[in-house]
């Protein structure tokens, strides 16, 4: 098969977007390998553009822990994708291991996927082992923005139109982000969590986002179990995101599902969450945690411990698509994370990569294209590249 031949690492930006409304999808770094041949592999890593890409193309600084990525990738052979996986984080160990290491190896490794589904014109679930369903399922997150400056009716205003337009666009499956800090007191949440399941209606699994609310596990455990007959499918970020003991406590007495580790990396902390926190379900995001070979090995751990995975995904289309591949390939896998590209002033989101599936009453059908299915749009290329 053809070797590898480029890595580059480019950076994007929606530009003169004010520092407090940016979100995980106002920037994005895209890894993009080119074979001998001329096939085209891209991955993309949550985190700060600048410092993934200074991070991936760093020269060697140690000779066994601390070895320059570039030089692992030229000249590889992009099947051998988990060996790959593995030479990079052992040779990164210094500063990867968690954290912005695993964030820029996420990127390689679905940069990968992508390029060797281009080597043999197959999509990269099937890489993956296979479809194990016939259809997809994504949720539709609903976030009204940043609640600074904000009215509580205001945030409530912006959840009921966009939940109106996700239903009839025809998503099925939807979780609402009630990230609203000080406007609004534990009491009135209560209420605000009730109000969410009348948008929904009865028969839409609903989520909600806390947005890591709680310091004390008592409080999230006083909203969730007064808010009970909103019949949440789970309640994610209540707490810090360390507080794993504070997480076990949650389980034990409330009654809805209790998620989390969507900033995790690799199955190692992941593993974590199952063991000390006991979630129902874990969140880690595929550009964060280690990229869809890790992915696919936390799905095959949570099979164990009786955990579903359903990963968090805030970013451009690229992101979207690994949520595909993952769903497609992955039993314990109900739903994936999926942002609306017609919902959210999101440049990246909506004109980085395409073509965007289609959602047909709750479900999308198998992605059919080689690779990830997508490619780069030069006209955005052009317009948010920032080096
Ligand atoms: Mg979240």
């Amino acid at each position: 098969m053809p070797r590898i031949k480029e890595l580059e690492v480019l950076t994007f930006a929606v530009p003169s977007i004010s520092a407090n409304q940016i979100d995980g999808a106002s920037t994005t770094t895209v890894v993009r390998l080119t074979d001998e041949d001329g096939h085209i592999g891209i991955g993309e890593c949550d985190g700060a553009p600048s410092v993934i890409k200074a991070f991936i193309e760093m020269p060697s600084s140690h000779a066994f822990w601390g070895q320059g990525i570039r030089s692992m990738l030229i000249g590889a052979d992009p099947l051998e994708i988990t060996a790959l996986w593995q030479r990079i984080y052992d040779a990164t160990a210094f500063s990867g291991r968690r954290g912005l290491g695993i964030q820029a190896l996420s990127g390689i490794d679905i940069a990968l996927h992508d390029l060797a589904g281009h080597q043999i014109g197959q999509p990269v679930y099937k890489l993956m082992g296979g479809a194990r369903r016939k259809h997809l399922t994504p949720y539709a997150t609903i976030f009204p923005g940043w609640p600074e400056g904000k009215k509580l009716s205001e945030l409530i205003d912006g959840l009921a139109t966009r939940c109106e337009h996700a239903l009839k666009l025809g998503y099925r499956a939807i979780k609402i982000c009630v990230i609203f800090g000080d406007v609004v007191t534990d009491t009135k949440l209560v209420d605000v969590l009730r109000q969410s399941r009348r948008m929904v209606g009865d028969n839409t699994p609903l989520m909600i986002d806390f947005g890591y609310r709680w310091r004390d596990w008592a409080d999230a455990k006083w909203v969730l179990n007064r808010a009970a007959d909103a019949d949440l499918y789970f309640a994610e970020a209540t707490l810090q995101h360390d507080d794993l003991e504070g997480h076990a406590k949650l389980v034990e007495h409330c009654p809805m599902r209790i998620c989390g580790a969507e900033l995790a990396g690799t199955r190692w902390e992941v593993r974590e969450w199952m063991v000390t926190a006991k979630v129902a379900v874990v969140q880690p995001d595929i550009n964060h945690c280690g990229g869809l070979t890790e992915i696919r090995r936390i799905c095959d751990m949570a099979e164990l411990y009786g955990v579903q995975v359903i990963p968090h995904g805030w970013k451009t289309g690229i992101t979207a698509a690994c949520g595909q591949h993952f769903q497609a390939s992955c039993t314990n896998a109900p739903m994936f994370e999926y942002v609306v590209p017609e919902i959210y002033d999101l440049p990246l989101r909506r004109e980085l990569v395409s073509p965007n599936p289609v959602v047909n009453d709750g479900n999308m059908a198998l992605p059919t294209g080689a690779g990830l299915g997508i490619s780069l749009n030069q006209e955005a290329v052009k317009k948010f590249q920032i080096n």
